[in-house]
């Protein structure tokens, strides 16, 4: 099959792509238009937990799709209480709201911190964020956002989030006013790097905003539903957040999200927060097939094993090679290069030979692995070999 020039002609220009269009996924394996297969250690930036098609969830879709694709959020329906269930009880919270994307989600999070701010703390607006940090790409969740260049692409910047350090408490405690109404922050900054907070640093923080009478917001994103081999991050410090946002491998690999929060701070009043798509039951049924696949009994303890056998692995390159170590959190973990081989490496794993490997290097320092939960020990060995070979190469 001939690559579509006059297709991606069509699309809109935001990233450089390799001209490659992958045409079917099992697993940890993917397939491109002539036939190449590739072993992905991206799964679309932690998205498909369960891999490329999971079984699970593709029968949970086939099945609901023929059932009831859309009643209208004016309504309940059954998938979308069932999934809040499932969430409610596996974590802190009382309350979920339904969203389509991770942006989103945080959006609703800034919403509903700010209203309670406007009920309960008159009128306090300001939410505390962290440099490098990554909450998405609207125009809020960008102002959110530490990264860097972001508060002037798209000026004039929503108002309100200072920013601190990560891991730095002094920091946090200077920017506190009596405007401030919440911290939010990711567990382990993902697109930064893989960065985790310290459990000290998350512990300070809860004992911080319950002095102040300020919310804590985490950004579960990246972290949530598995991925640190905890159902949720937050769930590894000991501290019970506030308000916590899920999206990416809540779905499997189908647009969800998910906004959750005390019954306390649940103080929408009708008309404040919506969307045409929420609680769609076509993605919650998704959702519910990934849940109850990653709450099952031992789930969680192969993940681990596996997450440990990764680390080990990336510990064994990292010496190899003289590169500078590894850092992560269950199957979120980063191999600290020690220069700035990472996009050279990402190239050369796609463009291997007969079969390529899918890398991602947030930073030019640092490759970040995100494999599926369920990826096997041979599929990781593989993994480890290859990238063996390819440094070798780089250098
Ligand atoms: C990916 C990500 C987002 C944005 O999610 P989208 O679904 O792309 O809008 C927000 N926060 C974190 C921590 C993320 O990793």
């Amino acid at each position: 099959m001939q690559f579509d020039q006059a297709g991606a002609q069509a699309l809109m220009e935001i990233t450089s792509r390799p001209e490659l269009v992958f045409v079917r996924g099992q697993g940890s394996w993917l397939e491109d238009h002539q036939g190449k297969r590739y072993l992905d250690f991206m799964q679309g930036w932690a998205v498909n937990c369960l891999g490329h098609c999971p079984q699970p969830v593709v029968e949970a879709i086939t099945r609901q799709a023929s059932t009831l694709l859309n009643p209208s959020p004016a309504f309940y329906n059954q998938p979308s209480m069932d999934l809040a269930r499932r969430l409610t009880q596996a974590s802190c919270f009382d309350r979920v709201f339904f969203a389509n994307s991770g942006a989103e989600a945080n959006e609703g999070a800034i919403k509903l911190a700010r209203k309670w701010g406007q009920l309960k703390r008159g009128g306090a607006y300001k939410i505390i964020t962290f440099e490098h940090s990554f909450h998405g790409r609207t125009l809020a969740t960008m102002s959110a956002s530490g990264k860097p260049g972001w508060d002037t692409i798209f000026a004039p910047q929503v108002d309100g989030f200072p920013k601190a350090k990560l891991n730095d408490l002094d920091s946090v405690r200077a920017l506190i006013d009596d405007q401030t109404v919440a911290i939010m922050l990711e567990p382990v900054q993902g697109e930064s790097g893989v960065i985790p907070v310290t459990a000290e640093f998350m512990r300070e923080l809860r004992e911080l905003t319950h002095a102040n009478n300020m919310l804590l917001i985490v950004d579960e994103v990246q972290t949530g539903v598995g991925r640190t081999g905890a159902m949720f991050a937050y769930q590894h410090f000991g501290v019970e957040p506030d308000i916590m946002t899920l999206a990416k491998g809540i779905g499997g690999g189908v647009p969800l999200a998910a906004l959750c929060a005390r019954e306390e701070v649940s103080v929408f009043k009708h008309g404040d927060q919506g969307g045409t798509y929420n609680g769609n039951p076509l993605m919650a049924a998704a959702g519910l097939a990934v849940f109850d696949t990653i709450a099952a009994p031992g789930f969680l303890d192969s993940v681990n094993a596996r997450a440990e056998q990764l680390s080990k692995g990336l510990i064994r390159l990292s010496d190899k090679h003289g590169m500078e170590g590894e850092r992560g959190l269950g199957m979120l973990r980063a191999l600290k290069l020690g220069r700035d081989i990472g996009p050279a490496l990402v190239k050369a794993a796609i463009n291997r030979a007969p079969e390529g490997l899918l890398l991602n290097a947030p930073r030019p320092n640092l490759l970040r692995f995100m494999p599926a939960l369920n990826v096997s020990a041979d599929e990781i060995e593989l993994m480890l070999s290859w990238l063996d070979e390819l440094i070798a190469q780089a250098d």
